[in-house]
């Protein structure tokens, strides 16, 4: 069983990390994962994802086929409790969204998750020549499995404790795929700093007793 020291343990030692995955692994995912495993930066150099935390890609070798079973790889930004401040909010990042993402390459539930790939991989390698056009249909691409994934983690978060800000960031990132109006969008960012001054603000307090 992994516990809120094994995670802890494997933020402060990058060595224990790929030990600590295995461990999760171990413990049993479903059917769709193939692999958790950890690296220091995103592999592929040719996706700007120099702040991603986890990304899942299918194996397109996985003996499945047409069903894609799935990588999941942890990067060590996932590891800074700076956004996932513990165990919970570690958990809710790895199973509630990236194991959906891999359920939707497995069932094939998202074919814009598809057109994603050589659609970023383009891109990155500068052949649309209006930036800003480009990354509107990124975006619009990836509007349906990113809401999905980001739906599942909200229904999920009250029963794994995850921290408030952690919960809070998952609210405005379903708001922003999901496509609630902008002005939603502008109400929780607004709010997310609001609750932030009140946080710092008690933390304060607490210091003083
Ligand atoms: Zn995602």
């Amino acid at each position: 069983m992994i516990n809120e020291s094994d995670y802890q343990d494997a933020c402060f030692n990058p060595y224990l990390r790929q030990n600590f995955l295995d461990k999760i692994k171990k413990a049993g995912v479903p059917e769709y994962v193939q692999r958790i495993s950890y690296s220091k930066k995103p592999s592929l150099s040719l996706f700007d994802m120099s702040n991603a935390y986890m990304t899942t890609r299918p194996l397109l070798f996985s003996n499945t086929f047409p069903r894609f079973k799935s990588e999941i790889q942890v990067y060590e930004n996932a590891f800074d409790t700076i956004f996932h401040k513990c165990l919970s909010d570690f958990m809710c990042t790895l199973e509630d969204h990236e194991f959906t993402h891999a359920k939707q390459f497995f069932f094939g539930m998202t074919v814009e998750k598809y057109f994603g790939i050589p659609f970023k991989i383009l891109f990155n390698l500068g052949l649309f020549p209006d930036k800003k056009i480009a990354k509107k249909y990124l975006f619009d691409l990836q509007k349906k499995p990113e809401a999905e994934a980001y739906k599942n983690q909200l229904d999920n978060i009250s029963r794994r404790n995850c921290s408030l800000q952690y919960a809070l960031s998952v609210g405005f990132k379903y708001a922003k795929y999901s496509g609630i109006s902008a002005d939603v969008e502008v109400f929780v960012k607004n709010s997310f700093g609001e609750l932030e001054k009140k946080i710092f603000v008690i933390d304060k307090q607490g210091d003083e007793q």
